[in-house]
């Protein structure tokens, strides 16, 4: 169920609707818009009891909200979600395409700091790297651990990026979570559903991968289990799903931008790299990617991909990233976006990794 509240309500009646919701025995999500704060109800099991709420003060109506995700969808709140980073200038969701750029695993500190810095001199604002990585195999390289979020702090420090990683289990999260600006939730933790509801009681964006099979409903609902914690700025990722198809690794689901976008405020990124497993094919994907709308690019991008620990076969050479900021920059207008080229950070900001700049 959803209150609609008044385009001239206080803030005081807001709150007072939020505290007659809880009494209920719900969970109340205002969500302000640009033209009036709606309030999500959650926390009931069939349909939720209305008590008197269409007669407090400044509500405009109550109605019941049909699809399965309810904060994750347009009926709570229409127009598209904005994620900004404190201090920062970058934004998720905006005008301005978003750009990660990095390996898939941080290898050392000379390897992350010679890809950061050429990703960097591209003009991406996110640097992304694995320190806790999710393999197929158990004896292959798992990540650094902690060294590997250290190090991305310290690129944080010297080249302003925002830092992406991502958190594979419960034990870890806190601690990504401490030196990450985006905290990945990965395709095979989509459907992690405690892994989920602790993402959802952080107040740090997160950036959920589709699992290897999900429907869009799955994905949506995955990103409500975030939401329905409190945690409002998950942002979508396209990484490609399985199919019988063998000249990539994954096929790449373009299709789920157009059909998320028409039903969710939620923003949504491709990641042309695992999407295809073949870095002769991340480029012309990542202008497809564009092309089709989405909110901006994750990609891997790796100096030396013959020798990377991971993920090399896809992993694009900086110049080859150069160029795709290129085409990006071009294709951006067509569909009335555009390409900031790094970021603008306030002094003091850029050294601090625990969270204390949000
Ligand atoms: C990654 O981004 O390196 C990764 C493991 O992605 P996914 O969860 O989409 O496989
Ligand atoms: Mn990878």
């Amino acid at each position: 169920m959803l209150v609609v509240m008044k385009a001239q309500a206080t803030p005081e009646e807001i709150q007072a609707v939020c505290d007659h919701i809880e009494l209920l025995g719900y969970r109340a999500h205002p969500m302000p818009g640009a033209q009036r704060t709606a309030i999500g109800i959650t926390g009931n099991q069939g349909e939720a009891d209305r008590g008197n709420l269409e007669e407090l003060s400044g509500v405009a109506e109550v109605i019941r909200v049909s699809k399965a995700y309810k904060l994750a969808s347009r009926d709570v709140k229409e127009e598209d979600t904005i994620i900004r980073f404190a201090g920062t200038d970058a934004t998720i969701g905006g005008r301005g395409l978003a750009i990660v750029a990095g390996p898939c695993s941080i290898e050392n500190r000379d390897q992350a700091f010679a890809i950061a810095g050429q990703v960097a001199a591209s003009g991406a604002q996110f640097f992304r790297g694995g320190a806790y990585k999710p393999r197929t195999s158990p004896y292959a390289f798992q990540g650094l651990g902690l060294d590997g979020l250290i190090i991305m702090s310290e690129i944080r420090e010297k080249f302003g990026l925002r830092i992406v990683t991502e958190a594979l289990d419960n034990e870890s999260l806190e601690l990504v979570a401490e030196y990450a600006d985006i905290i990945q939730i990965g395709a095979r933790n989509m459907q992690n559903f405690s892994l989920l509801k602790k993402a959802g009681r952080l107040r740090k964006p997160v950036l959920l991968k589709r699992g290897l099979s999900a429907t869009l409903e799955e994905f949506l609902m995955a990103a409500e289990y975030i939401m329905s914690e409190g945690n409002y700025e998950v942002i979508l990722c396209e990484r490609g799903v399985r199919t019988f198809a063998d000249h990539a690794r994954n096929t790449l689901d373009l299709s789920i931008v157009p059909a998320v976008q028409r039903v969710s405020h939620l923003p949504i990124l491709v990641d042309p790299s695992h999407g295809t497993g073949k870095r002769d094919q991340v480029l012309p994907m990542a202008r497809a990617a564009i092309a089709v709308g989405a909110d901006g690019i994750l990609v891997e991008v790796h100096h030396q991909p013959e020798k990377a620990l991971s993920d090399g076969p896809q992993s694009i050479y900086p110049a080859q990233f150069a160029r795709m900021m290129d085409e990006i920059e071009q294709i951006a207008p067509i569909v009335e976006r555009s390409l900031p080229r790094g970021l603008h950070v306030d002094a003091g900001v850029t050294g601090v990794h625990d969270g204390r700049t949000k």
